[in-house]
């Protein structure tokens, strides 16, 4: 059902993800029909990107090529208190989970 729902109200869009860049059909986008509900159309919001840290692998992280430990700027510069990109913001990021539950072995300050 909750499925069924969210055919109805969106259609498949292409996407683009922070640290990976634009995807074709990653996304949903409001159908025309429910344009009313469409926030960025209701209120004529025209959203700038926003850039990405250049010191941040987040992409490399998700796209599996490296581990988060393998970032210089893990548990130093970047960490939930001061997050430099994306894995680390969300607690269930990549960054933030090894943060959180990787080994005592791992720099951590
Ligand atoms: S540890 Fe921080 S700077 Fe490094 S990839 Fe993760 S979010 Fe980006």
């Amino acid at each position: 059902m909750a499925q069924k729902t969210i055919y109805e109200v969106f259609e498949i869009s292409d996407r683009t993800w922070r640290g990976i860049g634009e995807i074709p059909e990653s996304g949903y986008e409001v159908k025309n029909e429910y344009a009313r509900f469409n926030a960025r159309k209701k209120f004529n919001l025209n959203l700038e990107p926003v850039p990405e840290n250049a010191e941040c692998i987040s992409g490399a992280i998700m796209k599996g090529l490296k581990k988060p430990i393998q970032c210089p700027n893990f548990g130093t510069q970047c960490n939930p208190e001061h997050p430099m990109g994306a894995p680390m913001v969300s607690s269930e990021g990549s960054c933030a989970a090894y943060y959180h539950y990787a080994n005592n072995n791992l720099v951590k300050s």
